[in-house]
């Protein structure tokens, strides 16, 4: 490595999707966010770039307009950086970080890419068809921009990589299982990951110390159970679609379900996938996947929209009784994500009746609202509930610098 690469301190963050790119800039050294964006709808007439730039003090910028494909975005991604003296041809840039979806068996790591690596991502592509391709199209658009720099992929599934065999197992035929790549992976894992030890921290422990229940409520949602800074078991499996009920998704279903809904409701594989996927979990349950929109359904007195709102803690209930008795010790359960962050009504309903495993939540912090990690349990509290704002950017940051540079930042 040169000794300019050395002293670059930015590392730009890249979350591929398949029809949209968000990106962060960071200085690592400095501990600062320097811009953040996001192009969507990638390959309609109607993209739209919005570019908000958290130096020098000019304002969020908007454009719209057909971006035909990802490399169009990322250049567009480049011109805006660009305006704002923090081009990705800036010796600065020590990196580009990917957000990688699915690693397999083999990537546990953040690992440097190259032909090999991309050649290993692809070939995991159908266990991960909706993100596996999105985040290849992503990282080969930056090779081509800039060939010369360390390109990172940090896996979603990483985190995960430490479940006992009988924790990532499915029950099923080893010989088949093995044959198809068909075990319990999860996802989420850079959240999982960045948050049991902001946990740790804040209960002024070291992540060994420490046994904690993560709860990554957003539109997808999954839950973990981390020992000593270690996952030993997480609710998501192959795919996204195991564990808790989502926004969209059904979460834990009886597989013989989906035999059902072919030979009796006649339906195909896709109508299946998309049913699942797509159509079920709260928006399933209510036609709404926004929390905040049920919980104004319920205060009307909407009975579909409490109905869900129960199915959706008693899964979550269920997850955190699991895990405690998985952990054995449990000295905090911690929620995060957009639902875990904000919605008070959740956390409070997740808990309540678990006061014999030692949970509980203080009403007053649990209204508080804020951006900082917090705790939300009555003082002297056995276990410690808290909620702890995610941040997956960072951690890849983080993860991709410690890689290229050798230095930890936190
Ligand atoms: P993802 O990254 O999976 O798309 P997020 O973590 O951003 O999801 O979470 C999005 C969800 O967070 C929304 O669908 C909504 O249900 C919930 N949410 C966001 N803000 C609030 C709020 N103030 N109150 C309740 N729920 C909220």
């Amino acid at each position: 490595m040169t000794a300019a690469a050395r002293d670059a301190s930015r590392v730009l963050v890249l979350n591929s999707g398949s029809s949209s790119v968000k990106y962060q800039l960071l200085d690592m050294r400095e501990g600062s966010r320097l811009a953040v964006g996001l192009v969507e709808r990638i390959g309609e007439e109607t993209s739209r770039l919005v570019h908000t730039p958290l130096v020098g003090g000019t304002g969020q910028r908007e454009r719209s307009g057909a971006v035909p494909d990802h490399a169009a975005a990322l250049k567009a991604v480049a011109e805006e950086l660009d305006g704002d003296g923090l081009g990705l041809d800036s010796p600065e840039l020590a990196a580009i970080g990917h957000r990688v979806v699915h690693g397999g068996l083999r990537f546990t790591e953040p690992t440097l890419i190259d032909e090999e690596v991309l050649a290993e991502i692809e070939r995991l592509v159908p266990v991960a068809p909706l993100h596996n391709p999105a985040n290849l199209l992503g990282i080969r658009t930056a090779q081509a921009l800039r060939p010369d720099l360390p390109q990172v992929a940090v896996f979603d599934t990483a985190f995960h990589a430490t479940m006992p065999e009988y924790a990532a197992r499915y029950a099923i035929d080893v010989t088949t299982a093995d044959a198809h790549r068909i075990r319990r992976y999860g996802f989420h894992g850079t959240s999982h990951a960045y948050v049991s030890r902001r946990t740790a921290e804040l209960l002024g422990k070291s992540p060994e110390e420490v046994n904690v229940i993560v709860l990554h409520l957003g539109n997808g949602a999954s839950a973990s159970a981390v020992r000593g800074g270690r996952c030993v078991d997480t609710s998501m499996g192959l795919t996204p679609l195991e564990g808790l009920v989502m926004g969209t998704r059904s979460g834990d279903i009886d597989p013989a379900v989906t035999f059902h809904l072919k030979r009796v409701a006649g339906m195909s594989e896709d109508d299946v996938d998309v049913l699942l996927n797509k159509k079920s979990g709260l928006v399933g349950l209510c036609g709404d996947n926004d929390m905040r929109e049920i919980r104004r359904r319920i205060d009307a007195g909407d009975q579909q929209a409490l109905l869900a709102f129960e199915i959706y803690i008693h899964r979550l209930k269920k997850y955190i009784g699991a895990y405690y008795a998985v952990l054995g010790r449990v000295d905090a359960v911690v929620f995060t994500a957009g639902v875990g962050e904000n919605a008070a009504p959740v956390r409070e309903a997740a808990i309540t009746g678990l006061e014999e495993l030692g949970l509980a939540v203080d009403g007053d912090l649990n209204a508080v609202r804020s951006g900082e990690p917090r705790l939300i349990s009555p003082a002297h509290a056995r276990v410690a509930v808290a909620v702890v704002p995610t941040d997956e950017e960072l951690e890849i940051a983080r993860q991709t610098y410690a890689l290229v540079s050798g230095r930890e930042y936190d």
